[in-house]
């Protein structure tokens, strides 16, 4: 494997060297982001490929309006919250679901979308939302367990709906003139689902080339190989490097769920702002499994934290080593942020891996 990755990355160099200028390659996943720092593959990339991360994170692109309704809901309902780890660390305006917590509200943390269901099961005089957050990877799991609630005609559950599409905002990038994105590499499990074909815009509208890539430092060398050819070349496709599990189509039993159970809509993104078509709302027979028609609260005036600069980070715009709080006032311990709150945020991937080294403040061109 040594000698492999070494061969790859001589092709790298040399396809870099070819190419001359300058290229921002954007991962799009935060695992893939995490994977770049832990494993150290900035350090060895040549000095014109910047690697750049992209809005792949769920919890980080979740706004702070969001957070903050989850956070009013808590405090005015007696109900059972439902949530994955990460997000109850993620600071709101003026508090977090952890804090709301240590002040008695009923907020759990589930490994398992299956576990609030089964919860209100076995529970039928609690209501219990589910914060139902990620991107195509899980919305598969949320549309099962609603059409099982339906059939179950479990009264108790609802969920908030946060999940969001990954190739809209793709599409709001390419849109921002602020933003030059050379590459995509597309995160692989989204991909599992929605196969190669929903990218194919990204090199027939804007030219850009886009892999699909699979989540080891060897995957990732490839893909990154297999971006450089399609720039030298001059030809622009979908590539799928993550052939051991991603199929053109993708997954047709996962998309006929969930196109049984959401239509799509917009959806406002921490940084980006509202993307057309990038959300997903509930069908009108599954209407009574929505939150926030169910337990309505108040409208909201949320403001980013002071200083905070995720939603630059989470478009490429900046690296987290150009933000004046890192590693000061933000920490793992005490984040400002969700960058650096969620296991896949880039600032807590910096933080973990590459706070020390030459190239973490890098200007990007
Ligand atoms: S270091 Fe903290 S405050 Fe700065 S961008 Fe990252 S999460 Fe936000």
């Amino acid at each position: 494997m040594k000698n492999e990755i070494e061969t790859i990355k001589k092709s790298i160099w040399d396809s870099a060297s070819l190419i001359g200028r300058s290229l921002n390659l954007m991962e799009v996943c935060g695992t893939h982001t995490m994977a770049i720092s832990k494993y150290g593959l900035r350090d060895i990339m040549p000095p014109n490929i910047n690697l750049i991360s992209g809005p792949g994170c769920p919890v980080c692109v979740t706004s702070i309006t969001d957070i903050d309704r989850i956070i009013m809901l808590s405090r005015k309902y007696p109900a059972g919250i439902f949530t994955f780890g990460d997000m109850i660390k993620v600071p709101g305006s003026d508090s977090s679901l952890y804090l709301e917590r240590s002040r008695g509200s009923d907020i759990n943390i589930c490994y398992s979308p299956k576990d609030a269901l089964d919860f209100a099961i076995g529970n039928p005089h609690k209501e219990v939302i589910f914060i139902a957050i990620g991107f195509e990877t899980t919305i598969p799991l949320t549309a099962v367990l609603i059409e099982r609630a339906r059939m179950q005609d479990i009264k108790n559950f609802s969920i908030i709906n946060l999940h969001k599409l990954v190739p809209p905002a793709l599409k709001a990038l390419l849109e921002d003139r602020e933003i030059r994105i050379d590459g995509f590499l597309s995160p692989g499990h989204v991909s599992v689902i929605i196969g190669s074909h929903p990218y194919e815009f990204i090199c027939k509208e804007y030219g850009i080339p886009c892999v699909i890539s699979g989540f080891e430092p060897y995957d990732i060398m490839t893909s990154i190989d297999m971006l450089l050819r399609q720039i030298k070349q001059g030809k622009p496709e979908v590539q799928i490097q993550y052939s051991s599990v991603v199929r053109e189509s993708g997954n047709p039993g996962a998309l006929k769920i969930i196109d049984q159970v959401f239509n799509p809509c917009d959806s406002d993104w921490r940084g980006i702002g509202c993307i057309p078509g990038s959300g997903l709302t509930l069908r009108k027979k599954f209407v009574n499994y929505d939150s926030s028609l169910r337990f309505p609260i108040e409208e909201i005036n949320s403001a980013d934290p002071a200083g905070c600069i995720c939603g630059e980070i989470l478009k490429g715009k900046k690296n987290p080593g150009q933000c004046r709080l890192f590693g000061k006032s933000c920490r793992p311990d005490h984040p400002v942020g969700p960058c650096m709150v969620s296991s896949e945020g880039s600032c807590a991937a910096y933080y973990r891996y590459e706070r020390f080294k030459s190239h973490f403040v890098k200007n990007l061109p």
